[in-house]
Formats: C-alpha cells, structure tokens, sequence
C-alpha cells in the first residue's frame, strides 16, 4: 500500500461536477489499495478573480491583505471536496496550510517553504481519513498567512509528498503531459512517458507552462517522482523522474517557445571593466529577473548590450537602464517587445556536439535570423522575431524528428 500525493488544479475543479469526478477518482485509487493525500487548488478562474477585486478597491494592494484574500480560493475547493468525499462515503478532513504546518518565509505573495511539518496530515491519515490540504498557501515563523507565487499549488503538492515520503506526486491538471512541442503548434507533438528532472527544469524556465519550477526542484532534490497527468481522460501521462530512469537519452526531448521576455539594448557603452556591473546592480536592486545577455564585440572602444526580462519588468527595466545609461557612458536605450525565445532542450547533447549546428542550420534555411543565444550543458535558446517562432517551433521539432511520425527515440513514448 503506497502513500499518492494527488494534485487537482483550478481547471480540473472548475464547478462542482469536476469536484464530484476528482471525489470519484480519489475513492477510487482507495479502493485499488493506496492511501491518499490530496492538494488543490482554488476552482478555475477564482484567484484571477480575487485579484481584480483588490484592484477595484485600492491601487496599493498590500501582500499580506492580499494573502489573506487570496488564500480563500484554495479554502473553499477543500471543504468542497471533502463534502464530495463525505458524499461517496470517504471520510476526509480538509487543512489550511497553516493547519498542515507549510512553513514559508515571510515575503508576502512570494513565500518560500521552508518546512512542511505536518503532523495534522499524518494524523487524519492514521485516522483512515483523507487529508485534503490548500495548496498555494502556508504561514510565516511570524504567524502571518502567505502564498507562494501564480502557481504554487504544485509546490505545496511536492512538499507535502517529499515531508511524507510519498511514493510519487500525481498532479492532475487539463493537458495529459509534457509534450515534445506544444500541441497548439505543432500537432504531431509526441507526449513524453518520462523526462528527467533536469530536463523539466529547463523546460519550465524556458516556457512550458505544465509545472512550475520550484515545484520540479523539490521533486529533484527530494527524489519524488512527479506524474503530470489528465484529470479529464485519467490517463496515464509523463513522469518526471531521475536521469538514470529516464530511459534511453535523446539528443532533444523537447522544444519549447516564450513569447513572455522583451529585449532592451543599451548602446554605445565604453568597452572597459565594470560597466556591465552598474547596469546589472541596478536592475538587481529592483528585483528584475534577467534572462539572456549578449555583449556585442567593440567597434572603436564601444559596445552594445542586450539582454531580455520579462514583459511584466518592462517599464522598470526601461527606467533603470535609462537612469543608468548616462552614467556609463552609453548613448541610448531602447526595448523591443516583438522578440521570442526558442529553445531545444535534451540531456543527451550534453555528449553530442552536433546539436547546436542542427539547430542553426534548421533557422537558417528557413530565413529565420538568431538575435541572441544563450546555452546551459542541456539547453540551447535562440532570441528570434515574434512573428517567427510559430515556423521556428514546428521546423525544430521537425529537425530533430521529435514528432508521432518519427521512429521512436525514446522507449516507452506513448
Ligand atoms: N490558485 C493559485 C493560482 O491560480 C495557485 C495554483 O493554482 O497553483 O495561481
Ligand atoms: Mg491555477
């Protein structure tokens, strides 16, 4: 009998139907023998909801207000759950993150856990109940009420099954895996049985939107196997797993695209130590995430710095390298919004050198000019024109035969 932590996002409990089926499907994998614990998410659309209500009653929306506000969304799909539960005669107890003892730091909107205590979970499990806990959610040492970031359900889910010793974390969400490309793209996109953690990593930073990246490094580094699966068609889906279980290397498992980064260039800096240094301070200062930088070679002592953020940094980056340009030297700063980024991620290039020409040539034959590129041991990114990487996606994933239709490179896909 195994322990299965199960995750239901907000689309697969949109309206009580969907709650009915997630309550059918946990009295299920009872009945096949294991016991269950359950993170959810708030039902479809409610945070993006409670959000806008906060922007209608203020401009300034403080975190811990807005914690409080939005950590209500996850309240009420667990007592909705656990009254389907009691329904289907499953008994189940229903748990804030506060009362399952997630432990975050304290920076409000963006907490990070720091320790699942979970002493109430284990016990309701002793109890033969299911434990049904908020994710998103958790409390400060300070006692004050936090959420992790857009997303962070799938956090709760892994630390949860990690501080339990679960046997995998199942997350139930509207697509049925990770997949070679996205299927809006390109349709012959090939679901992927298993993909290593580092390779999920690099493909939640460069785009795929299935799970978000802090949750996959705690399954890394607590060595929790993590199922992304349907809660529409319940079907098997991807797991995500330690390298050595990841079969058979493919030079490239996946292709991904983000059209969430604007590119900034700052030009005309003097080429000389430290100039770089004051612009990236600045930006830190203000928390702006950098992506990818590009420092172009000098032409008379003077050089071009690139580099991208996301959209949503914008204006703050735009301000900062503003303020600092006249500093260093540089003659101007302008942003381009129209730039996307496709990369080619895979854990067998990191033995194969090949891959980076392939990717090149693909673009190039299609007269698809690289602006920027940037590399890790398993991932090469291209920045190109938006309007290019509909095309960029589909020739890629044709280039490294990655589709249904190619022989299979990885046994086991499905
Ligand atoms: N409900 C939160 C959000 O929409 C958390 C989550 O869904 O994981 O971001
Ligand atoms: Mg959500």
């Amino acid at each position: 009998m195994a322990l299965v932590v199960q995750k239901f996002g907000g689309s697969s409990l949109s309206d009580t139907e969907r709650i009915r089926a997630v309550a059918d499907h946990v009295a299920r994998t009872r009945r096949q023998g294991h016991e269950v614990v359950v993170v959810v998410s708030a039902m479809g659309k409610t945070t993006d909801e409670l959000i806008r209500l906060a922007g209608e009653v203020s401009k300034v929306v403080p975190g811990r207000e807005l914690d409080m506000l939005l950590t209500t969304g996850e309240r009420i799909s667990m007592a909705l759950l656990c009254m389907a539960l009691a329904e289907l005669g499953v008994p189940a107890a229903s748990f804030t993150g506060s009362q399952a003892g997630i432990v975050t730091d304290a920076v409000h909107t963006k907490a990070k856990i720091v320790e699942v205590r979970g002493d109430r979970v284990r016990g309701a499990l002793a109890e033969g109940k299911v434990p049904v806990v908020a994710g998103f959610q958790g409390v400060s040492l300070g006692r004050e009420i936090t959420t992790l970031g857009r997303g962070g359900s799938d956090t709760t889910a892994v630390a949860v099954a990690a501080a339990l010793g679960a046997g995998v974390c199942e997350i139930y969400t509207d697509v049925s895996g990770v997949f070679s490309a996205d299927p809006r793209l390109v349709p012959d996109a090939r679901r992927l049985a298993r993909i290593s953690f580092e390779e999920m990593l690099e493909v939640a930073a460069s785009g795929g939107r299935v799970l978000m990246h802090r949750s996959v490094e705690f399954g890394r580094r607590y060595h929790v196997p993590i199922h992304v699966r349907s809660s529409f068609t319940w079907e098997p889906g991807t797991w995500v797993v330690e390298e050595e279980e990841a079969m058979e290397e493919a030079l490239v498992t996946a292709v991904t695209h983000d059209t969430s980064e604007v590119k900034l260039t700052v030009s005309g800096v003097p080429d000389r130590p430290g100039i770089a240094a004051r612009l990236f301070r600045g930006l830190a200062e203000r928390a702006v995430n950098v992506d990818m930088i590009v420092q172009n070679t000098s032409s008379h002592g003077l050089t071009d710095i690139s580099f991208t953020v996301p959209a949503d940094d914008l204006a703050v980056a735009l301000g900062v390298s503003q303020a600092v340009a006249p500093g260093i030297g540089a003659t101007g700063v302008t942003a381009d919004a129209e730039v996307a980024k496709v990369s080619v991620i895979g854990a067998g290039m990191r033995s194969s050198p090949g891959v980076t020409a392939t990717m090149f040539e693909a673009l190039a034959a299609a007269s698809i000019n690289i602006e920027m590129i940037s590399t890790s041991p398993i991932r090469i990114s291209c920045v190109l024109r938006r309007a290019d990487v509909e095309r960029a996606v589909a020739l890629l994933h044709d280039a490294f035969e990655l589709g249904t239709d190619a022989p299979a490179r990885r046994a086991g896909a499905s």
